[in-house]
């Protein structure tokens, strides 16, 4: 066909549009490179996009980025992307073995490492033998890396007059997925997904408008940040908020001090803005908020709404499908702990979770998988035609949560099924637990996890943050949870942690907890 898209069109449309607008704001940061205007950032991505070419990278290349959210992350991502090549953000808290996995995989051409990635990355660059260029680093530490800067390289090179025009399905981002499930796997999405997701988002779910300030503590490595705060707030020409690493205090000041009326994250970053507030930070008054990447407790939805004078809306998604499959949209009712109604385009069906080999519909109402199919799917993960055969059957792509559909095609999501608690032949669904232990007062945050039982071939067990200078025992938090809830259901357990092992995206790592707490002895007597 002859119909070409980019997701590259974002930033240089909005360029076009509102030169001069105000673009990217790095809190903290004073300086020239403190804030960039339209103008200022497609001109320095044409550049960037001349010294890529430049370097031998051309349309379909790889190039892998580990570089923070700050103004240069836009700059290289949407020159990777008018080139015609393929965006490759890394995890930032990947390890060098991790990052070598990925330049591997991916069969990377050239890497763009920011200085605070440097240690890590550099000796990965360098075991897979790939072309590397360093970004962020002051001109008087460049001896530390013996590699090119970036911006040397731009400054010499001949920028780029336009982006290149992509077919539909052409790979613009590769996202590795961050291994909860084994190694990770790179999820490849095409232009015209990420663009037409941009483009529902902002007709019908989110009312993101050109004079918002959106805060963007969500790592634009991720594909929620990059879809939700990225390419949707420069698609309007809104303004970002940027943050190179979440800390609440932090957040709650440059959201302060920039006006900032969007607050979109992940719940964790709810649970820290929350604590930041009750510490005393200051409180900005949003418009809104969103919510998405993991369930959000309905006592924190309350309180956040409460806090922040924000209506909160919660969405779902994975990196597989773009990432929002559902989402409680502008202009219909809101309903707090579900999950909304599919997004326009995506077709989601509730699956028998236990046919793996094609996709059998359950009545309505009934828990099943939840399977999706549309605009939003991904092109598959590179090279893996075992996981891409059982990721997607008849066209359908399992999301391996679980989850019921109301009459109103209102979702509820149940949980993971790999994070399915079974004990004593019971099935128990972590999230609900958690959802109750997060009415008691003295509660911040908590996780609940199944461990390997000689007897009960799981056990139950929380790990529980409580709010700083509240108390409360481990048994106390027990019997209060066994007081809400049926007697196979509560955490035989409760242990009180200083803080969460979080992921890559700030989401709890279960798997992380379990492990801990197996490898240690049971108490005795329960
Ligand atoms: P990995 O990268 O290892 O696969 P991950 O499964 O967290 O980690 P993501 O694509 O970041 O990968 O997240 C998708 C998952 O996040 C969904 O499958 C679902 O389990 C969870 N999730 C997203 N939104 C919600 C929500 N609103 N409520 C409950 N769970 C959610």
């Amino acid at each position: 066909g002859n119909a070409t898209i980019s997701v590259a069109t974002i930033l240089a449309e909005s360029a076009h549009r509102y030169p001069d607008k105000t673009a990217v704001i790095w809190a903290g940061q004073t300086g020239p490179q403190s804030r960039a205007t339209y103008g200022e950032l497609w001109r320095d991505a044409k550049a960037i996009a001349g010294a890529l070419k430049a370097r031998g990278v051309g349309r379909g290349d790889r190039v892998a980025m580990l570089v923070p959210n700050v103004p240069d992350f836009p700059k290289v991502y949407y020159a990777v992307l008018a080139i015609g090549a393929v965006a490759v953000p890394i995890h930032l808290l990947f390890k060098r073995d991790e990052i070598a996995h990925v330049l591997r995989d991916s069969g990377a051409k050239l890497v763009v490492i920011g200085a605070p990635s440097l240690g890590e990355a550099l000796p990965a660059a360098m075991e897979v033998g790939v072309d590397a260029v360093s970004i962020l680093l002051p001109e008087a530490a460049k001896d530390l890396a013996p590699i090119p800067r970036l911006e040397a390289l731009a400054a010499e090179a001949e920028p780029i007059v336009r982006q290149e025009a992509m077919g539909p399905l052409e790979p613009a981002t590769l996202l590795y997925t961050s291994g909860t499930t084994g190694t990770p796997k790179g999820a490849v999405g095409a232009h015209f997904s990420l663009v037409e997701q941009v483009n529902v988002s902002l007709i019908d779910l989110f009312d993101m408008r050109h004079e918002d300030v959106v805060f963007g503590g969500l790592p634009l490595f991720h594909t929620f940040g990059q879809t939700c705060v990225l390419n949707t707030a420069f698609r309007k020409g809104a303004t970002i908020v940027m943050l190179p690493k979440f800390e609440p205090t932090a957040a709650l000041t440059a959201m302060a001090e920039h006006g900032a009326t969007v607050f979109t994250a992940v719940p964790t970053m709810y649970v820290g803005l929350l604590a930041g507030a009750r510490a005393g930070a200051p409180k900005p008054q949003l418009r809104y908020a969103i919510s998405g990447g993991a369930p959000l407790p309905l006592a924190v939805l309350e309180e956040f709404s409460e806090t922040f004078g924000a209506t909160v809306y919660e969405g779902y998604g994975l990196t597989e499908t773009s990432p929002v499959v559902s989402f409680n949209p502008i202009g219909r009712e809101i309903r707090p702990g579900t999950i909304g109604v599919p997004i326009w385009g995506s077709d989601v069906l509730i699956a028998d979770p236990d046919v793996d080999d094609r996709i059998v519909e359950l009545p309505r109402g009934e828990l099943g998988e939840l399977v999706v199919r549309g605009h939003n799917l991904f092109k598959g993960y590179l090279g893996r035609p075992e996981a891409n055969a059982e990721a997607v059957v008849d066209g359908w792509f399992r999301t391996g949560d679980l989850a019921t559909m109301g009459e109103d095609d209102y979702l509820t999501i149940v949980d993971r099924k790999k994070d399915m608690i079974l004990r004593n032949g019971y099935n128990v669904y972590p999230t609900e637990v958690e959802g109750v232990i997060m009415r008691h007062p003295a509660v911040q945050a908590a996780a609940v996890f199944g461990t390997p039982h000689p007897k009960h071939g799981q056990e139950i067990e929380a790990a529980v943050v409580l709010k700083d200078g509240a108390s409360a025992t481990p048994e106390e938090l027990r019997d209060f949870v066994k007081a809400k809830i049926a007697a196979y259901k509560f955490p035989r357990t409760v242990r009180v942690v200083d803080e969460l092992p979080l992921g890559p995206s700030g989401k709890v790592l279960k798997r992380e907890l379990t492990r801990v707490y197996s490898e240690e002895q049971q108490p005795a007597g329960v």
